[in-house]
């Protein structure tokens, strides 16, 4: 294949997010084209999608986005163009252009959606941990931390976001009140029943955490009814601190593979206090006991980095690929603990501290479209500051280099006046 832009996914896929229903997880709308009354991209809302799946996948966003890439546009796409540019010619967009090449190709008509092969569930947000760079749409745990953050404005959970809360008007007039709300979301899985679902191969399962989502269980018997469970891949995005019970370990066992892809920050306590309430050890003892009971299983771990874990990600692989399982990573974005922004001065602590490892060219690669925004880092700052204090633990305990040198150096970049325009000026 030559294209750098064809992808079988809008072909053959979707992906059902907290925010909507979109092509794939890793597609970023805030650069897709804007289509229709202005809008960017879409997350098309599950109740809208959920009236005539099969329509939405041939025509509307899908078919634009099949056009773009056949006339070579990167739009949304941006993480795998990235990718296959400056770090590893592998990316999803490559994985399943291999996998499905025998179904479409780069000459396929943008015209018709190919069959259904592949499709993800972010099943619901019910989840144990309280990650950094979470939030609550994405875990249930994270919305009393959202509100001390102030962001957890209603807007993001009116009508077009994709999960239905159980009560979604006690949820609403609870945020208006700025009372926590207790609402958990779920996905409603039903409108699967007006899909060809017969051919389908592969089927990923995010959360929350999906092994504590009573969802989960109603989900693949709803899939065992129309694939033959040896010719399915269930693949998961796991936290790795619940062990599934004993009835879902039988229904694994009975697919052609079970995939687990293992959100592990480090092989150090920082990943602790960046997946606050995790455990580094128990998630690896988990997931290794796991493998042991089922032969069908692929294990492997991913990290997210972040400031708070980037110094600690040779270390982490190393350890990863010893115990013998297959490491990756990805980045935080959209959150203040993202690399994006940090000042020039971090850039080289961390270039030192990455030193003489494949990270340092990982990292250079990184930062090459990035620039230092004072806002971004003043946020960052400010809300380490004040997340210590609400979860009562101190950054020096987990990763002190980080914390001597932020100490020691955190303004250095910001010498001259204030930002009129940064309300955190003041605050940190
Ligand atoms: S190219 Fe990448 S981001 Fe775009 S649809 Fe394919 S896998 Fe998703
Ligand atoms: S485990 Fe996943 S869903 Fe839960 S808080 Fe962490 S990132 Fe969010």
């Amino acid at each position: 294949m030559t294209s750098k832009t064809f992808c079988a996914l809008p072909h053959t896929s979707f992906t059902i997010s907290t925010k909507g229903v979109r092509p794939c997880c890793r597609w970023d709308k805030w650069r897709s084209k804007k289509i229709d009354n202005g809008k960017m991209g879409f997350d098309i809302p599950l109740s809208e999608f959920s009236q005539d799946p099969q329509g939405h996948l041939e025509n509307g966003y899908f078919k634009t986005l099949r056009e773009e890439q056949l006339k070579g546009e990167v739009g949304g796409c941006h993480k795998c163009y990235f990718d296959e540019s400056y770090r590893d010619k592998h990316t999803m967009r490559t994985h399943y252009n291999e996998k499905y090449k025998n179904i479409v190709g780069e000459k396929s008509s943008p015209d018709n959606f190919k069959q259904l092969k592949y499709i993800e569930i972010a099943l619901d947000n019910i989840c144990n941990l309280e990650c950094r760079m979470c939030d609550s749409e994405s875990s249930s745990k994270l919305f009393k931390r959202d509100k001390f953050l102030g962001i957890i404005p209603a807007t993001r959970y009116e009508k077009d976001t994709t999960i239905l809360a159980d009560d979604r008007d006690k949820f609403l007039s609870d945020i208006t009140a700025g009372i926590t709300p207790s609402a958990k979301y779920e996905t409603d899985i039903s409108f699967l029943n007006k899909l060809d679902l017969s051919q389908l191969d592969t089927v990923k399962i995010l959360g929350g955490e999906p092994f504590m989502s009573p969802n989960l269980e109603p989900l693949i018997d709803l899939l065992f009814k129309y694939v033959d469970p040896k010719k399915l891949t269930i693949e998961f995005a796991t936290n790795g601190s619940v062990f599934p019970s004993k009835s879902l370990i039988e229904k694994f066992s009975k697919l052609e593979e079970l995939i687990l892809w293992v959100s592990l920050d480090a092989t150090h306590k920082i990943n602790d206090y960046q997946r606050m309430r995790g455990n580094y050890i128990e998630t690896i003892n988990n997931m290794i006991q796991l493998e042991n009971i089922l032969s069908n299983v692929f294990l492997g771990f991913s990290s997210t980095i972040s400031i708070y874990n980037a110094d600690h990600m040779p270390k982490t692989k190393k350890d990863i690929e010893n115990l013998g399982y297959t490491y990756t990573y990805g980045w935080v974005y959209n959150s203040s603990s993202s690399l994006e922004f940090v000042p020039l001065w971090f850039r080289d602590w961390l270039k030192e501290r990455v030193k003489g490892t494949e990270f340092e060219l990982v990292y250079e690669n990184f930062f090459l479209d990035k620039k230092y925004d004072h806002f971004e880092w003043h946020k960052f700052i400010h809300e380490t500051k004040v997340l210590d204090q609400f979860y009562n633990v101190r950054l020096v305990d987990y990763n002190p280099e980080l914390d001597f040198v932020l100490k020691q150096r955190a303004f250095e970049q910001d010498a001259g006046p204030k930002k009129e325009t940064c309300r955190y000026c003041n605050e940190v």
